[in-house]
């Protein structure tokens, strides 16, 4: 997630109130200090898992980190970086899995 990304999805089915207090919060916190702001976007969007590592190692530092993540959670947020956790179908998920054929075993 990033503060540009939520912008762009104002017209989307998140909840307004949560992305305004997100706002609120990032407008009070100088951009240097966001990691989202400062970095490639893409980087919380990524398709590599060691890039989805670092953008969660990224927010760590955000002054705002603990507000995203709750209203991520409470937004049920389909998929990206957010608080510095990994949201895939709305629930946080360890790691990114990288492309390729699905284990044998995997319908376990
Ligand atoms: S916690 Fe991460 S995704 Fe959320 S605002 Fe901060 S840097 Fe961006």
């Amino acid at each position: 997630m990033t503060i540009s990304v939520l912008d762009r999805n104002r017209a989307g089915d998140v909840t307004q109130g949560d992305l305004g207090g997100l706002h609120d919060a990032a407008a009070q916190v100088d951009d240097e200090l966001l990691p989202c702001r400062t970095n490639e976007s893409e980087l919380w969007f990524a398709e590599s898992p060691s890039d989805v590592e670092f953008a969660k190692t990224l927010c760590q530092a955000c002054p705002v980190q603990a507000l995203c993540l709750d209203g991520a959670l409470e937004r049920r947020e389909p998929w990206g970086v957010w608080g510095g956790e990994l949201f895939l179908q709305g629930v946080v998920i360890p790691r990114k899995r990288p492309r390729g054929r699905p284990r044998k075993n995997a319908a376990a």
